[in-house]
């Protein structure tokens, strides 16, 4: 019999709107890239993407800059977090957030999951009292968005400042409240990978006006912040400007024309990707010795990638299972890793950080939890044909 494959790639974006690359050129032409570069009276598309991002967000302010990491370093500044000072993190994320903390000179305290993926909140609130930590970065790793009343009843209990990473959550939901609208401060990133496309770039946002003033000051304004796009009042700047160091991290104009031709077909895109992820959820719910979370009903989330857990193998089979798969073309990554690969590692490989804890459910979880992006160059036709061939690949291995 003739195995199925699939040969999409994985890491296959979709073009950028044909009026932003039109824009882009119009911009390349004019030879003024640079966010402060006007003609007298341009409002400049900088300027105009942070308006639009923040009535999209439902934010007042907001600051383009230039990447999600560079965001979530200036939000951690800007709420105060000075050398020294503890961090509290979810320990199932990306390098970049524990790799912000670092360079603000926090220390990172993390925090253990539960089995679906979101912080544990008793752990948070176990972490919290023990370590004093006066800050929460939350990463909605993977877009899995956790009882954000819980959560927030832990930070108000230890009088936490919240700090929102939504990198995987830019349009997600929490009983109809944006994710980035809980925290004093929330970061996304515009990273190729994510759910708009820049190359790179992030946006920083909040509905504080001190702490708005200062993050466009230190995202490298100069004197020129009253170009910015969703700002506060002259008197506000008045206060920070000359305290708020410079830590030069702007968006260019390319970067933000092509980016404004993406937002108005943001919502639909979301629509588009739950579309592959609810089949790909429904097939793999199906499977035998598969585990997938459920998501909470409260929970709107945006689909961009999926993960399980392959309970039915072995720990030491998922190699195996990985690079079946990977032969017939379907591209996993496995968390479990002890080493770290391409953009996936477990907490345990960032070494710079002291006394890194043993956190018993974070491992357990990551051990079979196998991770696959869902680009919107994939149709649902091309998720049975994935499900299929992990189906194969799983029943091939599985011991029963
Ligand atoms: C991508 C990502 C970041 C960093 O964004 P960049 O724009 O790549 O700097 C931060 N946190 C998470 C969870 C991410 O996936």
């Amino acid at each position: 019999m003739k195995e199925v494959r699939f040969s999409k790639p994985f890491t296959q974006q979709e073009a950028i709107p044909d009026s932003g690359i039109a824009r882009a050129l119009d911009i390349l032409k004019t030879g003024r890239l640079h966010r402060y570069n006007l003609l007298p009276d341009e409002v400049g598309d900088a300027a105009a993407l942070e308006m639009e991002y923040a009535k999209w967000q439902e934010v007042d302010y907001c600051v383009a800059c230039t990447s999600g990491g560079y965001a979530i370093q200036l939000a951690l500044r800007i709420c105060g977090v000075k050398p020294g000072d503890k961090v509290l993190a979810n320990a199932y994320t990306l390098a970049p957030v524990p790799g912000a903390i670092h360079n603000v000179g926090g220390v990172p305290i993390l925090v253990d999951i539960d089995d679906n993926y979101h912080i544990d909140c008793n752990d948070l609130a176990v972490k919290a009292l023990e370590s004093g930590a006066k800050y929460l970065l939350l990463s909605y790793m993977r877009g899995h968005i956790p009882d954000m009343d819980k959560l927030l009843t832990v930070c108000n209990t230890h009088d936490i400042c919240l700090i929102e990473d939504c990198a995987h959550t830019m349009g997600a939901k929490w009983r109809g409240v944006r994710s980035g609208n809980f925290g004093k401060v929330a970061a996304f990133s515009t990273q190729t990978y994510k759910h708009m496309n820049s190359g790179e770039g992030g946006f920083l946002t909040t509905n504080d006006p001190e702490l708005a003033a200062r993050a466009v000051v230190s995202s490298g304004s100069y004197m020129l912040y009253g170009r910015h796009g969703a700002i506060p009042a002259e008197d506000v700047f008045q206060k920070v400007r000359l305290h708020a160091p410079n830590y030069s991290g702007r968006m260019d104009h390319m970067r933000a024309a092509i980016l404004r031709a993406q937002l108005p077909g943001l919502e639909n895109n979301l629509a588009r990707w739950n579309q592959l992820y609810d089949r790909l959820h429904a097939h793999l719910s199906a499977m035998i010795g598969v585990m997938i979370p459920t998501r909470k009903q409260d929970e709107f989330y945006v689909g961009s990638s999926i993960q399980f857990r392959a309970e039915g193998l072995a720990a030491s089979m998922i190699p195996d299972f990985v690079a079946g798969c990977a032969k017939r073309g379907v591209e996993l990554k496995w968390f479990g890793d002890d080493e770290p690969k391409a953009f996936t590692s477990r907490y345990d490989s960032w070494r710079y950080i002291d006394d890194i804890p043993v956190l018993p459910t974070t491992l357990r979880v990551l051990e079979k939890t196998l991770d696959m992006r869902v680009p919107l160059t994939f149709s649902v036709d091309d998720c049975d044909v994935i499900a299929t061939i992990i189906d194969d690949e799983l029943s091939r291995l599985r011991v029963n």
